[in-house]
């Protein structure tokens, strides 16, 4: 099953062309905006008197917290299905910050919702709080299923705060963020029942729920049906499993592949059907297609999911989610030259970048690796980089012997400043080469970042740790 020859030759990934921003990104952002447009402006005609003293001044602002609290969760439902014209454009791990981003914006303007009409109706009956909010949840229609519904939502969004989150197993956490899905079909019924600008207007109702129908419809048809679709399409199989340094393996995956529209740079998730396996899912990056349209992904054995690949038999079926991702040979500028910056394993999508680039890009290629035994992929770099005018540096050691700064850049790669840069590793050494590109003067847009990381964690500020993995390992 397992061996160290490297069989096979590389051939480029591309199958589609370079996309730039497709107007259908630019339709989706106005239909959006219009969408949001018509809510307020229907919140306006439908808002209590402002005249009316603070407390109806509450009600009216409580009302439009909670119908922009919707409308967010809406939006950070649709930024997280996948949907193909977004995620080719933006990339997935761009679409999940935006989504984590919009996550405490969303929470926050809920309970805002639930507090100032509790107040505001309090005052307005000239009762306690407590009192008031359990007159509400006891007489309004929905209403307790929404009060479940935002504690649910609380605990996700809790558990997606990044300082619990990195506490968390990574498959505890994504247990819990799925309460948000439940959490927002529960709020639904009352914001119907009760809300004031929709009882009385069965236009707008159906509208509301034709725009939960729309999120609802992308997450089942691009989360769920794509990848089935594709997997029954391309019959993904392993065919081998090859050592390519100590704790890292290539899987050789083999299908269907020839119509799968794929970039060098891109990765998937991975569900192997084997025992153990199969319940999980998870990103790795598609490190070359081989000869027979094969796909190559290459993975360290980081965790139990890692560890367990060298164990797969040929013959074992796989479900694959993807391609994704915008880390791919389309960000460059036409004609811009190249300086690929990786650490580690973090080489794979650059490998298969490689193979996307023309003849003329002139490569840089920085592959940054603990030791010599880390370093991968060694016997196809050195022709890939040379056949299109490049050069490769291999700089191993640790952070103390192979420093990553403005001055070391420069000096192994003197016009780095005027080419576009990919950067592929952990995030504390993304972290630390964006500072040195900084340093050079390299605008942000022409730096590309693969780190390793699609959750809400990742957004956090950098970490000592993840700073310190920049050992290259
Ligand atoms: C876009 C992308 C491309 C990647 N490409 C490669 C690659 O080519 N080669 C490679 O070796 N590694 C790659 N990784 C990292 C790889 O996904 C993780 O190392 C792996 O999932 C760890 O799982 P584990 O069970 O072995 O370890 P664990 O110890 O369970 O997890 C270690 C860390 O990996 C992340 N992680 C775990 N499970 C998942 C999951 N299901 N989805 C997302 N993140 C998860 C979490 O941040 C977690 O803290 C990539 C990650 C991303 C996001």
């Amino acid at each position: 099953m397992s061996g160290t020859a490297r069989p096979n030759r590389i051939v480029a990934a591309a199958r589609r062309p370079p996309r730039r921003r497709p107007r259908g990104v630019d339709g989706l952002v106005a239909l959006a905006g219009v969408c949001l447009g018509a809510v307020v402006a229907q919140w306006w005609v439908t808002k209590p008197s402002l005249g009316g003293g603070a407390a109806t001044v509450a009600l009216a602002a409580g009302q439009l917290a909670g119908l922009l609290g919707a409308y967010l969760a809406m939006l950070g439902l649709l930024l997280a299905a996948r949907v193909p014209v977004l995620e080719s454009t933006l990339g997935l791990d761009r679409l999940l910050r935006l989504h984590a981003k919009l996550g405490p914006w969303t929470l926050c303007t809920m309970v805002i919702h639930a507090l100032t009409v509790t107040l505001a109706y309090a005052a307005l009956a000239e009762t306690g709080a407590l009192a008031q909010f359990w007159s509400i949840v006891t007489t309004y229609e929905w209403v307790p299923l929404a009060a479940v519904g935002l504690s649910l939502m609380l605990v996700a969004g809790v558990a997606s705060w990044w300082r619990i989150r990195r506490r968390l197993r990574y498959e505890s956490w994504w247990a819990l963020h799925l309460s948000m899905y439940g959490g927002i079909a529960l709020a639904v019924p009352h914001q119907i029942a009760n809300g004031a600008i929709f009882v009385g207007y069965p236009v707008v109702q159906w509208l509301w729920l034709g725009l939960y129908a729309l999120v609802l419809g992308a997450l089942v048809a691009f989360r769920f049906g794509l990848p089935i679709v594709r997997t029954v399409r391309y019959r993904p199989r392993v065919a081998d499993v090859v050592t390519e340094a100590p704790g890292v393996v290539s899987v050789i995956i083999e299908g269907a592949f020839h119509r799968l529209p794929l970039a060098g740079g891109q990765f998937a998730h991975w569900r192997f059907l084997a025992r153990g396996l199969w319940w999980q899912a998870h990103p790795y990056s598609i490190s070359g297609v081989l000869d027979g349209g094969r796909l190559r992904v290459t993975v360290r054995a980081v965790g139990d999911h890692s560890r367990a690949l060298n164990r797969l038999r040929p013959g074992t079926r796989v479900l694959m989610e993807g391609p994704y991702g915008a880390f791919t040979a389309s960000a460059r500028q036409p004609g811009r030259p190249v300086a690929l910056i990786a650490a580690g394993v973090g080489i794979t999508p650059i490998r298969a970048l490689l193979e996307d680039l023309p003849p003329d890009a002139a490569p840089a290629v920085l592959y940054r690796a603990h030791d010599h035994d880390d370093l991968i992929f060694q016997d196809e770099l050195g022709p890939a980089v040379s056949g299109r005018g490049g050069t490769l540096h291999c700089l191993v050691g640790d952070r103390g012997e192979q420093p990553i700064t403005a001055s070391r850049l420069a000096s192994l790669v003197p016009d780095i400043a005027g080419r576009t840069v990919y950067v592929c590793g952990p995030p504390g050494f993304a972290a630390v080469v964006l500072g040195a590109a900084k340093d050079l003067g390299i605008p942000r847009h022409r730096i590309h970042v693969e780190a390793f990381r699609l959750h809400p964690a990742d957004a956090s500020p950098v970490r000592r740790e993840e700073v310190s993995a920049c050992d290259g390992r």
